[in-house]
């Protein structure tokens, strides 16, 4: 009798232990990350339009609103430069038209991310088509291009509702055509006005987010950047009005506040990985550096 009592205590003690480790397992969320780009939006008149999605990412989250792009400020460039995390000269993209990317020595994120981790779902949702260039076979779990940004903004909502998405990016193009139509100006009400709506989507999208059946399990980065701002009916000059771009961080993991250090585009595809838990390689030669975690 007493060795039946014993022996059932030794066995209480061992389920609890089990439920204990397995608790304990299921507090390591799952890293994920976000990356809503905003193409060609300058800092200056996202603080000048009517912004409270935005609002609520920075406020709450990271930031700079003097971070810097490629001199070259064409989007092919700059967008190459946030999901590579190198410089142009590495890179090798010059122009919209991608002649000759140098993705084997200087490959998209996605890339080195699936090196490491082969199961992480990967997803990239464009407007500008373009950007997806640069991914080579098996980058992407899905590589998707819509021609609108509510086409885009309803594809990102349904995969954040119906799938085991670990990345997105997703690019959304609207701010940049309304700023070659009218002019990137603070005083252009269209620019402006493109902006305002561009953050209704971003808010369609945090709330796509919150909703996901396991949100608060999951350990999720949002980061929201742009290629280049614009001045007249242009861009693609090395001056401020053009180079000078906002970086967002938002997340459990940032250090909440402006960051007081240089920011540039190439921080985006670094500051991803390093959430992501990826081994940041010396022998990448990756020259972003991580930002506002
Ligand atoms: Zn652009």
């Amino acid at each position: 009798m007493i060795n039946k009592g014993h022996n059932r205590q030794i066995l209480r003690i061992i389920m609890l232990g089990l439920i204990f480790f397995s608790g304990h397992i299921s507090l390591k969320a799952q890293n994920k990350v976000l990356i809503i780009g905003i193409d060609g939006t300058r800092p200056d008149a996202l603080l000048t339009a009517k912004t409270p999605n935005l609002d609520g990412l920075w406020q709450n989250g990271a930031y700079s609103f003097r971070a810097k792009t490629d001199p070259l400020s064409w989007s092919g460039v700059c967008w190459t430069s946030m999901l590579t995390g190198v410089w142009k000269e590495k890179h090798k993209v010059y122009s919209n038209s991608y002649k000759n990317p140098n993705v084997k020595d200087y490959p998209h994120f996605f890339r080195r991310a699936r090196e490491q981790k082969p199961n992480l779902k990967t997803y990239s949702i464009a407007n500008w088509k373009p950007v997806h260039t640069i991914l080579q076979e098996n980058d992407a779990t899905v590589t998707i291009h819509r021609k609108t940004d509510a086409a885009v903004t309803k594809q990102v909502v349904k995969t954040l509702k119906n799938t085991d998405v670990d990345v997105l990016f997703l690019h959304l193009d609207n701010v940049d055509h309304a700023g070659h139509k009218y002019g990137y100006a603070l005083e252009n009400k269209k620019y402006i006005g493109a902006i305002e709506k561009t953050d209704k989507k971003v808010g369609e999208i945090i709330k796509a987010l919150k909703k996901r059946k396991d949100y608060e399990k999951e350990n999720w980065l949002v980061l929201v950047s742009t290629d280049h701002g614009g001045s007249g009916k242009g861009h693609g000059e090395a001056i401020p009005e053009h180079t000078t771009i906002f970086y967002i961080a938002s997340g459990k993991d940032v250090t909440k506040g402006e960051i007081k250090k240089q920011v540039n585009v190439i921080d985006v595809a670094v500051t991803a990985l390093k959430h992501l838990e990826v081994d940041i390689k010396k022998d990448w030669q990756l020259d972003g550096e991580v930002s506002g975690l």
